[in-house]
């Protein structure tokens, strides 16, 4: 563990291990066949990606463009066709290939019009035999996107779950997010998705942005409260490199005093969730204690057995995680998306990161300890043998003598609550060497 990873809590979002900037590209560009012959495949999720936006904003490292030229989206969707017919292909004629999950995230999915995401729902069902109705089905919105004839589309098709980039209620701050927005129009789409009665409404909210205070906040998270969201999903800012605010000039360097803010709003945000009936699920994510239960959380969703569609959307087996090339400069984002739009032959992984068993026991401790509820040690000696202690004594032993550690429970190995406000420092702690050299060799595009 380096210094500057134990000083600033705010080192990497660790949503997937290993990150996509490990990845490089397979010379042996492996058949997906092959790939998936041996994988379990009664329960897999199903991933769609739909890399447009309206805008792009300030703090996102998200694999999207601006906009679509006349005729892109259809042409990304004749794409995602040709790739889920080879997918399914690939998968095999057998009867137990089934979906337990599926999700549409981006981008923006709703940036397609209400017909395009008919023609999603359709791809998702009849080419890859996804019965969306009877399973949990997620799908990413903005607010001006969020219409009242898309929303009857993805009601009407099974969407259980509905979430909804805000960021802020407060104008000035979604402004100094570059997320421009009116709190009239976002409080609008919070009305129509509320009338179309989808379960669980999701609501993400950032905090360290420039002239936020602890008062205004509050006035965020009670705006959010106010909708009685199942689902809250607070982030703190990141300044990314290549992202607008980082080539506005706010580099993210170390900066002490915008730690602190974080850490104080954090504490104040979750606070104020605890006590108004949300339970907290991971560091980011809240969840309301009579909401129904989704499933996938932030970590828990990176089980193997996923199959991303779409340029941006890895898919996971248990030796291979693959997906394509990666970027976040528009110039270079639009050129991927152009490469993937010409693809005919969608029946091999071109770019993705070899998974050892080494590699699968760093996955589930982090995936699982960095969840409020921890990990079971029995959970992880029935996947491995060991225990965590036994594979990671050392890297434990750090946190622990952080005070990051909660010893109350033998049975569980769960962080403290300021373990989990270190969340973004402790995943990173936890990356093999193999997989940090390949991010250190990632050159930024
Ligand atoms: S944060 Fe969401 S809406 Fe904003 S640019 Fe990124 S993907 Fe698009």
């Amino acid at each position: 563990m380096t210094t500057a990873q134990l000083t600033s809590p705010y080192q990497h979002y660790v949503y997937a291990y290993p990150h996509k900037t490990a990845y490089r590209g397979l010379e042996d560009r492996p058949a997906l066949r092959d790939l998936w012959a041996a994988e379990p495949k009664d329960a897999l999720s199903l991933y769609l990606h739909i890399p447009f936006c309206e805008v792009r904003c300030g703090f996102c490292n998200l694999f999207t463009r601006i906009g679509a030229p006349d005729g892109l989206t259809g042409a990304y969707l004749d794409a995602l066709e040709r790739q889920a017919t080879a997918v399914r292909d690939a998968l095999g004629a057998s009867e137990e290939v089934r979906f337990a999950t599926a999700a549409f995230g981006g981008g923006t999915p709703t940036f397609l019009t209400a017909a395009e995401l008919e023609r999603l729902c359709d791809l998702a069902e009849h080419r890859m035999g996804a019965d969306l109705r009877a399973i949990p089905l997620s799908v990413e919105a903005s607010p001006a996107t969020a219409t009242a004839d898309r929303l009857a589309v993805l009601a009407d098709r099974g969407a259980t779950r509905l979430s909804l980039g805000i960021q802020s209620f407060v104008d000035t701050e979604a402004r100094a997010a570059v997320r421009p927005q009116r709190r009239a129009d976002v409080e609008a789409a919070l009305g129509r998705i509320r009338d179309t009665r989808i379960p669980v409404l999701n609501i993400d909210l950032i905090y360290g942005i420039d002239g936020q205070t602890e008062r205004s906040w509050r006035h965020s998270l009670d705006a959010a409260l106010a909708w009685r969201p199942e689902e809250l999903y607070l982030y703190p800012l990141y300044v990314r490199p290549l992202t607008g605010l980082d080539r506005r000039g706010q580099d993210s360097g170390p900066d002490p005093a915008w730690d602190d803010q974080r850490l104080r709003l954090y504490r104040a945000g979750r606070d104020h969730l605890l006590a108004h009936g949300y339970t907290q699920q991971s560091m980011r994510m809240f969840r309301r204690a009579d909401a129904p239960s989704q499933g996938a959380d932030d970590y828990a969703c990176q089980t193997d057995g996923m199959i991303g569609l779409g340029c941006g959307a890895r898919s996971y087996t248990a030796g291979l995680h693959y997906s394509f090339d990666y970027a976040v400069d528009m110039h270079q984002i639009r050129g991927i998306i152009d490469t993937y739009v010409s693809t005919a032959d969608f029946s091999h992984a071109e770019v993705g990161y070899a998974m050892d068993a080494h590699e699968a026991r760093r996955r589930h401790l982090l995936q699982s300890l960095l969840q409020a509820e921890g990990l079971p040690a029995d959970d992880y000696r029935a996947r491995f043998g060991g225990t965590p202690a036994e594979d990671f004594g050392p890297e434990l032993g750090r946190l622990a003598d952080r005070g990051w550690l909660d010893h109350t429970d033998p049975t569980t190995l769960r962080l403290t609550p300021e373990g989990l406000a270190h969340s973004d420092a402790i995943g990173p702690e936890l990356f093999s060497p193999a997989v940090r050299a390949a991010m250190a060799r990632y050159e930024r595009k």
